[in-house]
C-alpha cells in the first residue's frame, strides 16, 4: 500500500489536526480522513485549566476556524469511535462496524485522565480532559464555592489556581512532598507551593486520599489522617494514560505509549503515531511520551515529511527540544529540554533583586534541561546549548552572565 491510496488519521485532537494540515502545507493532494469519537470540532486543551474554566458560557476554543478547516478539504468525520486496527489488510473499524481502508494510518488518540483507584463515577466526581469536563467543573465550582483537587501535577496545579480566582475554597492534595516534584523536582515545586498558600488554596502535601464521602453526590474526601475535607466537587489530577485500549490483537510495539522512532515510525509498517499516545525516541536519544501541546504539533511536522517521502534528515527526524508551559496565578512556568524531578539539578544565581527562579538540570554532569519562572528570556536562550549538550557549569556560567 502506499499514500496514494489515502491517509487515515485516527482521533481529531491537536496531534491528528496538524498532521493533516502539514500533509496539506508539504503538498499533499490525496484523501485526508480524520476520524474523532468526539461530538466537537477538533480545539485546544491548554485554555481548560486556564481561560476557560474561568469564563461563564465561554466557546469551544477552536484550533481552525470553519473556513480553514474547510480549506484543508479533509473527510473529517466527528463522533466517530476507531475500535480496532488490522494492520494487514491495511483498514480500522469504527464502532458502527464501517470498515475504512488507509494507505497510510497515523494515530493519534491521545491520552485518558487516570481515575482514583476504587471509585466509581457520581456527581461532582471530576477529571479534565474535554471541553465538556471544563463545562461541569466551572458550574460545580460556581454552584458549590467549594472544591478539592487530588494531585498537584500541573493540570491539578492549574485547577487549583484557576478556581481560586473564580473565588472558591480550594484544597489541594498530593501524595509527595511538593506539587510538580516528579515532572521538575522539589524546587520548582516549593515555590509553587508557596504560590498556592500565600492565593489561599489549603495544601496537604504527604497526604492520601482514602476515602470519598457522600452518596450519589459528593459531600468531601477523608484522607489517611482522617481528616475530612468538605467538596461540592472533586477534581482528579493524576496523570493520563495513552488511548491504546482500541489495538488490542495487534502485535503494535508498545511501552508506556506507542513505541515510535525518531522518525515517528512505529513497529508496523504504513503505521505511524503522534502526539500524547506516541513513545517517541528524540534524535537526540531520549525517549517518553511528551504531553506536550508544542511536541504533538513537532512530531506532526515530522510524521507528514515521513509520509511524503521527503530525504532531508532535518525534516524527517524529530530534532525538537521538548518545549512545555503552564500559567499559575499569572506566573509562567516554562521547561525546555528534559527537566526530570529526578535529574540533578542547579538554581540558577540571578542577584537578590531578580524575581525570577530559573533551575537547571543534568544528566551525567550534561545540561540536558531548564525550568524558569517568570524568566521566559532565560530559558529560551538555553536552547543552543541544550542542543549541543554542554556541561552544567558552563551553562550555568553563560546563562548567568547574559541574564
Ligand atoms: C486541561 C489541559 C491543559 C493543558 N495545558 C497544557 C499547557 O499549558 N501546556 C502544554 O504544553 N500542554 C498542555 N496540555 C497538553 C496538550 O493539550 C496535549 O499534549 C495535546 O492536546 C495532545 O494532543 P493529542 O492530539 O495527542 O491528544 P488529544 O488532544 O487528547 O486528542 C486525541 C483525540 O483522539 C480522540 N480519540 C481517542 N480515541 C479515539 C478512537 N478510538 N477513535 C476516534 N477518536 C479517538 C480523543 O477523544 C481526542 O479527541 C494540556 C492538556 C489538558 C487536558
Amino acid at each position: 500500500m502506499s499514500v496514494e491510496s489515502g491517509v487515515v488519521i485516527v482521533g481529531a485532537g491537536l496531534a491528528g489536526l496538524r498532521t493533516a494540515e502539514q500533509l496539506r502545507e508539504q503538498g499533499f493532494e490525496g484523501s485526508i480522513t480524520l476520524l474523532g469519537d468526539e461530538e466537537f470540532a477538533p480545539y485546544d486543551r491548554p485554555p481548560l485549566s486556564k481561560r476557560a474554566l474561568k469564563e461563564p458560557d465561554v466557546a469551544l476554543p477552536v484550533l481552525l476556524d470553519i473556513h480553514a478547516l474547510d480549506a484543508l478539504k479533509l473527510d473529517l468525520r466527528l463522533n466517530t469511535r476507531v475500535v480496532g486496527l488490522d494492520p494487514i489488510r491495511h483498514t480500522v473499524t469504527v464502532a458502527d462496524g464501517s470498515v475504512i481502508s488507509f494507505g497510510v494510518l497515523v494515530i493519534a488518540t491521545g491520552a485518558r485522565p487516570r481515575l482514583l483507584r476504587g471509585t466509581t463515577p457520581r456527581v461532582g466526581l471530576h477529571t479534565l480532559r474535554t471541553f465538556n469536563d471544563a463545562r461541569a467543573i466551572a458550574s460545580d465550582i460556581r454552584q458549590h464555592g467549594h472544591i478539592v483537587v487530588i494531585g498537584a501535577g500541573f493540570i491539578g496545579c492549574e485547577v487549583a489556581a484557576t478556581a481560586r480566582e473564580m473565588g472558591a475554597e480550594v484544597a489541594l492534595v498530593e501524595a509527595l512532598s511538593t506539587p510538580l516534584s516528579i515532572p521538575v523536582g522539589e524546587t520548582i515545586g516549593q515555590e509553587v507551593l508557596r504560590m498556592h498558600r500565600e492565593h489561599g488554596v489549603s495544601v496537604y502535601c504527604d497526604s492520601l486520599v482514602t476515602k470519598l464521602v457522600g452518596g450519589e453526590h459528593l459531600e468531601g474526601v477523608e484522607l489517611s489522617t482522617g481528616e475530612l475535607l468538605p467538596a461540592g466537587a472533586v477534581v482528579v489530577g493524576l496523570g493520563v494514560t495513552p488511548t491504546v485500549d482500541w489495538l488490542g490483537g495487534t502485535d503494535l510495539a508498545m511501552d508506556n505509549g506507542i513505541t515510535c522512532d525518531a522518525s515517528g515510525h512505529t513497529s508496523i509498517e504504513d503505521v505511524y503515531a503522534v502526539g500524547d499516545v506516541a513513545h517517541w525516541t528524540s534524535a537526540h536519544g531520549y525517549e517518553g511520551r511528551h504531553e506536550h501541546w508544542t511536541s504533538a504539533i513537532d512530531q506532526a511536522r515530522v510524521v507528514a515529511a515521513n509520509i511524503m517521502g521527503s530525504t532531508d534528515e532535518s525534516k524527517t527526524r524529530l530534532l525538537e527540544l521538548p518545549y512545555f508551559w503552564s500559567d499559575i496565578y499569572g506566573v509562567k512556568i516554562q521547561a525546555l529540554g528534559w527537566p526530570a524531578g529526578r535529574f540533578e539539578s542547579m538554581v540558577l544565581h540571578l542577584g537578590p533583586a531578580s524575581d525570577k527562579l530559573v533551575v537547571l538540570y543534568s544528566d551525567d554532569d550534561r545540561f540536558v534541561g531548564i525550568v524558569g519562572l517568570s524568566a521566559p528570556r532565560i530559558v529560551m536562550s538555553a536552547r543552543s546549548m541544550l542542543q549541543a549538550g554542554i556541561g552544567l557549569d558552563e551553562a550555568a556560567s553563560r546563562l548567568t552572565s547574559s541574564a
